[in-house]
């Protein structure tokens, strides 16, 4: 006898995954080239020089039991207080390496977090679209995941935040820049979010756990300056990964940060460390956490990524397609042409374009396009876009 719940996810293929692994069996019929994958947020340019500079002089020149060796279980604390350092001069914040884990990226952040603050049947309140693992994470340990409608910018609505919150309701979680949709929280937002829960908190009696899940906190494309959650909400907690911003998602390094304005913040903290052990995602890549001090405001180049947008969200609008303009992130949310967003990625299949369905973001109607790709893919794929758009207009 098996876990049902746990069953099924082994079995299921993440509809992206599902398309990815269909690319690559196209490719080796039609050739690379002819394929346009849009499916999978694998970031698409090099890590910075100082990646790898830093790895081939830690290796060189440190001591290789050390460099190898398991550190503590949160991670290095001259690590953790070297991020703490680089945040407070970045985002003017005021938080601490002793309130830091270090973990394998943002997954296991969030996996860490949900385990750590959530009994069964309480809730778990997203706001849609959303990254679809959160639901793994809440339903993991008896949770219940409930998703608040967006307003037209793709950002909360508050009166649907306002009436989704329950006495059972205990961490909200957003990202920002966004995956699916590109949209960015600005700090009236987050002082918005901030204030509702604030509120709810005194009418129930305890804390309501504000999540910021910042895999793409760095991916912002014009002057907008991040809003850092710590600054705004008392019970908040980041998550935060490295993968995207230094284009390095294969290594599995993050962190999770407790505000140390929190209530119970020791207690927080020390029920963070406990589920990062009944999970085994203590002591993060021993290499990687010895990097990260030395990488702490370095970014790949991010102009790539602006570059794409630009071409392919312009070249999109210019067909006739209605696509929503991403701040940041590496992603466009595209309507599909028909109601039915799976049907609709089925027959883009046919063009040899790869996108995403909306569905599984607890979303109808959509697709995304993750634009993480080579620049050549952009200006090869838009007349397969043109052909896509033709075949429903005509
Ligand atoms: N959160 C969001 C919104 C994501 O898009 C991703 C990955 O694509 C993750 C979390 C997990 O990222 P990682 O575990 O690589 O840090």
């Amino acid at each position: 006898m098996f876990d049902k719940k746990m069953l099924d996810i082994g079995y299921s293929q993440s509809t992206i995954r599902d398309l990815y692994t269909y690319g690559l069996a196209r490719k080796k019929v039609i050739g690379d080239d002819n394929v346009y994958d849009f499916s999978i947020g694998n970031p698409s340019i090099p890590a910075p020089s100082v990646v790898n500079e830093t790895l081939i002089k830690l290796l060189s020149e440190e001591d290789s039991v050390k460099i190898h060796g398991y550190t503590v279980s949160p991670g290095n604390i001259d690590v953790r207080d070297s991020i703490a350092t680089y945040l407070n001069k970045a985002y003017n914040t005021a938080v601490i390496g002793k309130y830091i884990f270090l973990t394998c990226g943002a997954a296991a952040s969030l996996a860490i977090v949900t385990k750590a603050l959530l009994f069964p049947n309480e809730e778990v309140i997203v706001f849609a679209p959303h990254f679809p693992e959160y639901r793994t994470y809440t339903e993991a340990v008896g949770g219940k995941l409930v998703t608040v409608n967006p307003d037209p910018d793709f950002l909360p609505d508050f009166i649907d935040l306002e009436n989704k919150i329950t006495n059972k309701t205990k961490i909200v979680i957003y990202d920002s820049p966004n995956n699916p949709t590109g949209a960015f929280y600005t700090e009236e937002t987050i002082k918005k979010m901030s204030a509702i829960l604030s509120e709810k908190e005194k009418e129930y009696g305890h804390p309501i756990y504000l999540v910021s899940d910042e895999p793409y906190r760095e991916l912002l494309y014009g002057n907008e300056k991040y809003p850092f959650v710590t600054n705004y909400c008392r019970n908040s907690i980041v998550c935060y990964s490295f993968s995207k911003s230094l284009s390095l998602p294969g290594e599995r390094i993050g962190y999770i940060l407790v505000n140390p304005k929190c209530e119970d913040v020791e207690d927080v903290y020390a029920v963070i460390c406990g589920a990062a052990s009944m999970l085994g995602y203590i002591c993060a890549p021993a290499l990687f956490q010895h990097m990260v001090p030395y990488v702490l405001g370095y970014t790949s180049n991010l102009e790539e990524y602006k570059k794409n947008k630009g071409t392919l969200y312009n070249a999109l609008k210019e067909i006739g397609y209605d696509v929503i303009y991403p701040t940041g992130a590496f992603y466009l949310f595209m309507k599909a042409l028909e109601e039915d967003a799976e049907a609709f990625s089925e027959v883009a299949k046919k063009f040899e374009l790869l996108l995403v369905p909306s569905d599984p973001f607890s979303y109808k109607g959509y697709i995304r396009i993750a634009y993480c790709v080579s620049y050549k893919q952009i200006v090869n794929s838009l007349p397969a876009f043109k052909k896509l758009y033709d075949y429903y207009k005509k």
